[in-house]
């Protein structure tokens, strides 16, 4: 058996990219209409191990490719070492906001504390874009508060969860380290799939069918290893992670 969400996978998707014409372009390139046809936007959500995302980084570097990086603000992922490094490859770095959660649903304390640890992650880089975690367990959505709140005021210019027109990009993520998103409880935007899509090859096929002009990816740095080990503790964590938000529909 060859196992899918191994780093050496991750390279044979990329060189899928480059091989089928497709450029690689960050969120911000395409909130600011950077954007020309076929391009595929490349968002890596770095939640834990961002050593792994730096690993990731410097081989998507070696290719010639772009990606945007959202950090966690949570001791252990936002290093600023790592993130000035992945900066300093050319990749957009972002923040990965759970200011929500953070406070237990209150607003107001909220975008308190997402304005300061924006502060913080400027002190390490120049960051357009913020987008949301996703907390399955909570009755809020981190992205709620701005329902009330402009990220504008803060001198962002886009979330991916609300700036990416998914009626015409295609959205594939590896959320719940499954590419078909029958466990993505909260990650999911409205989605245009209507593919069968199980493996990470038959994400490679899709991008070198050409079918589709506008792609996002979401790839979870810290899913894809080639450490046997490690790829082995991650399939176990998402199996627990699995069956619990399995528990959620289910009561829901
Ligand atoms: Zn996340």
């Amino acid at each position: 058996m060859t196992r899918d969400f191994t780093l050496s996978k991750y390279e044979a998707l990329c060189k899928a990219l480059i091989s089928s014409g497709n450029r690689s372009i960050t969120v911000q390139d395409y909130i600011q209409g950077q954007a020309v046809e076929p391009f595929v936007i490349l968002r890596h959500d770095v939640d834990r191990r961002p050593e792994m995302a730096l690993e990731m980084a410097g081989m998507e570097k070696d290719m010639g490719i772009r990606a945007t990086y959202y950090f966690r603000m949570v001791p252990g992922v936002f290093e600023p070492g790592i993130i000035k490094m992945i900066r300093d490859m050319g990749h957009e770095i972002g923040y990965h906001y759970e200011v929500l959660d953070k406070v237990k649903g209150d607003k107001e304390n909220a975008i308190v504390l997402f304005e300061k640890e924006l502060k913080m992650f400027r002190e390490v880089a120049d960051v357009k874009t913020a987008c949301m975690h996703g907390n399955p367990i909570a009755s809020w959505s981190n992205r709620d508060m701005w329902q009330e709140y402009d990220f504008k005021d803060f001198d962002i210019i886009g979330e991916p969860y609300l700036s990416i027109d998914y009626k015409t990009v295609l959205y594939l993520t590896d959320t719940g380290r499954n590419w078909e998103n029958k466990f993505s409880v909260k990650d999911i935007v409205t989605d245009n799939i209507k593919e069968r899509i199980k493996s990470t090859d038959d994400i490679i096929k899709l991008i070198k069918s050409r079918k589709y002009q506008q792609m996002c990816i979401l790839a979870h740095p810290n899913r894809w290893t080639d450490n046997a080990v490690l790829w082995t503790i991650e399939l176990f964590w998402q199996n627990i992670k699995n069956i619990g938000k399995a528990i959620i529909k289910a009561t829901s």
